[in-house]
């Protein structure tokens, strides 16, 4: 198996060749061309599996594909994370992926000023990695606006629960246009997870290492 078998694009392969990457892993080789077929995911991975690379690559392919060329420019994917740390991992793997392809990725998290987050999204973001919170917070302020989401990612989905992230999830899912790809990760499979899974996702596709 290799990641020209994936149906990656030209530039995305490129990078992975210079961060040596040579052959996909399990949770990539089965959740790449799901996800690159607009399937809904629920994936059960840990970290460390590869998983961000699972979502990100036919997240970063299907974002690169119609980039605005001006004007401004609304997040049209998201990945929501519990923690600021994840959300600093996860974008600096997704800009890894991207460095080939022009694409705006900007994270949000709690326990940073709000300025610069906002002067983030007034030159304009394509794929935003967020905390819950945070992003709550920039929505009440109006800096933020989520109607032109194509892609939903939950990462680590059962730490966010286990934070207490749920009303606040919840709360963002109500802003998102219905029509959107959703992915949900997460370690284990709770039965409030699977509720929100079963409220959230169209005909997910069971992905698991
Ligand atoms: P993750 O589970 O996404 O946090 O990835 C765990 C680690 O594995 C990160 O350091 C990635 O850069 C690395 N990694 C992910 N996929 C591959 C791959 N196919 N080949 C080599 N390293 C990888």
């Amino acid at each position: 198996m290799t990641f020209e078998s994936l149906g990656l694009s030209p530039a995305l392969l490129r990078a992975l060749a210079d961060q040596n990457y040579t052959v996909p892993t399990p949770i990539q080789a089965e959740a790449i061309p799901l996800a690159m077929a607009g399937h809904d995911l629920l994936g059960g991975a840990q970290t460390g599996t590869g998983k961000t690379a699972a979502f990100g690559l036919p997240l970063l392919q299907r974002m690169s594909k119609q980039t605005p060329s001006n004007g401004f420019r609304r997040p049209r994917a998201l990945i929501l994370v519990p923690t600021r740390e994840l959300a600093v991992q996860v974008t600096e793997s997704l800009r890894g992926y991207s460095r080939h392809v022009r694409l705006n990725i900007a994270a949000i998290f709690g326990g940073a000023g709000m300025g610069p987050q906002v002067e983030l999204f007034r030159r304009g973001v394509d794929v935003l990695v967020a905390t819950p919170g945070r992003l709550i917070d920039h929505m009440e302020r109006g800096t933020v606006k989520l109607d032109a989401i194509e892609v939903l990612v939950l990462d680590e989905a059962d730490r966010m629960l286990d934070m207490g992230f749920l009303p606040a999830m919840k709360r963002i899912l109500a802003k998102l246009p219905r029509e959107r790809q959703t992915m949900l990760f997460s370690a284990t499979f709770e039965s409030q997870l699977k509720q929100l899974a079963l409220e959230f996702m169209h005909h997910p596709k069971q992905v698991q290492v």
